[in-house]
């Protein structure tokens, strides 16, 4: 369930009216929604209630404090793949046992802090890591606890530049190499075996690639768990959202307020296809869910600037770019857009097709090409819907432009939970 709905003519983020925040904060600005991430935390964790589990938020996703203090608070642990998210979970008040560490590229001061800090596992991805792993460890006379990322081959149906459990990919170490790199991490002084690991891409769809990569990789636990008492099985994340609803293309309407539903397939079938598979194993299970948490709980909000009409087209051109949410341009993503204030921009009349672009000096830079809208004019406020998963995080500055503000809202409240940049930030950095 997510919380962004009309009510009287106006999209509001639980019980707060859209058009204020816009109003008070200015745009583009990104708005999230408690509720909605509580909702979907709790309806994962009551889902694999059958299971010894621990979800672990990957942070990459969204790693504002704000919303790192949200998921601690509500008992969640963190999937981290570089030191800084590290520096941000606790600084948000996560639980460092809570963690595990993931990624291609640790450095060594990475790792370094990760021991110091003592996260529950280095999930590891070749194995030069593990040696730097088992050196930097007993350079500093303790032992790592570690598990490695196991690559299962199977394909996630997802778009190849987030599908990351084939044996194309950089991710992972391949099935049939998995146990004798155990082997020699059991003859390692510095590292303590204690899980295995596997991830296999984003924005999975359905339910069977989860399903067929767990009845690969079963095997393999029970001989780690005979072998060397592995603790735990991370199934990692990659639960995919509705970005589209199938109402929306061509029915003319542009918002419905039946689609509230949030994924791609429900947590009841996802937890039907793994708990059964998984509770044989008698391991603790942990799951990375990013997208899945956080994705429709946010939206971005963004003022329509000028309307261009050309012989071809007609444009809106939005506050918003490439820089504030680049989802479209890197993955062709598709996400709805709708007006905030029905009253005034949408009718089920009027119905015409126009390209949604930013201001960036990039033909990349578009968030809708040729999509069916209600009459768009200057100054109307938009929502681009389901923007709050790899959207804030992967904004930059390019072309000059401020960072974008974030807000969080809860109940009838919202705060600001990262400022709008200046100018001035700009060049705080230079020298
Ligand atoms: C990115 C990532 C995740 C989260 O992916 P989502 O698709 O956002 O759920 C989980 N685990 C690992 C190792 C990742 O790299």
């Amino acid at each position: 369930m997510h919380s962004f709905r009309y009510r009287d003519g106006h999209l509001y983020c639980e019980d707060v009216d859209l058009v204020h925040v816009a109003e008070q904060l200015g745009t583009p600005t990104y708005v999230y929604s408690a509720e909605t991430i509580l909702d979907h935390y709790a309806r994962l964790d009551a889902a694999l209630a059958p299971l010894d589990h621990l979800i672990c938020y990957a942070v990459k996703a969204n790693s504002n404090r704000a919303i790192l203090k949200l998921l601690a608070n509500a008992g969640a642990g963190f999937d981290i793949v570089s030191g800084g998210e590290l520096y941000r979970v606790l600084a948000a008040g996560g639980d460092p046992a809570k963690c595990t560490f993931a990624g291609v590229g640790k450095s060594p001061e990475e790792i370094e802090y990760a021991l110091e800090q003592r996260v529950c596992s280095f999930n590891v991805e070749s194995e030069a890591e593990l040696d730097h792993i088992d050196q930097i460890a007993g350079a500093k006379k303790t032992r790592a606890p570690i598990a490695l990322r196991v690559n299962p081959d199977v394909d996630p149906h997802t778009h190849e530049y987030i599908s990351t459990g084939s044996h194309q990919n950089k991710f992972g170490i391949a099935l049939d190499r998995i146990g004798a790199i155990y082997e020699q991490a059991a003859k390692m002084r510095n590292v303590e075996i204690v899980g295995v690991q596997m991830h296999i891409g984003s924005q999975i769809s359905e339910a069977k690639p989860f399903a067929s990569a767990i009845g690969k990789v079963a095997p393999v636990v029970r001989e780690l768990k005979l072998k060397y008492g592995i603790k735990f099985l991370s199934v990692g994340g990659g639960m995919g959202i509705i970005y589209q609803s199938a109402l929306e293309s061509g029915s003319g309407k542009w918002w419905h307020e039946h689609r509230s539903e949030s994924f791609a397939f429900s947590v009841r079938d996802y937890a039907g296809a793994i708990v059964p598979p998984l509770r044989e194993l008698d391991v603790r299970i942990l799951v990375e869910p990013g997208r899945f948490l956080v994705g429709n709980g946010g939206v971005l909000l963004t003022h329509v600037r000028y309307i261009k009409k050309t012989d071809a087209k007609k444009f809106a051109i939005v506050d918003a770019g490439m820089n504030d949410l680049i989802r479209p341009a890197l993955y062709q993503s598709y996400h709805e857009i709708v007006p905030v204030c029905r009253a005034s921009a949408a009718t089920d009349a009027g119905a015409e097709k126009v390209d949604i672009v930013g201001p960036v000096c990039e033909s990349g830079d578009f968030f809708a090409l040729d999509r069916e809208m209600p009459e768009l004019h200057e100054g109307d406020l938009l929502a681009i819907m389901s923007a709050g998963a790899y959207g804030f995080v992967m904004a930059s500055n390019y072309n000059s432009r401020p960072l974008p503000g974030e807000a969080l809202v809860r109940g009838d409240k919202f705060t600001l939970i990262r400022k709008r940049q200046t100018w001035e930030d700009l060049m705080r950095d230079e020298v």
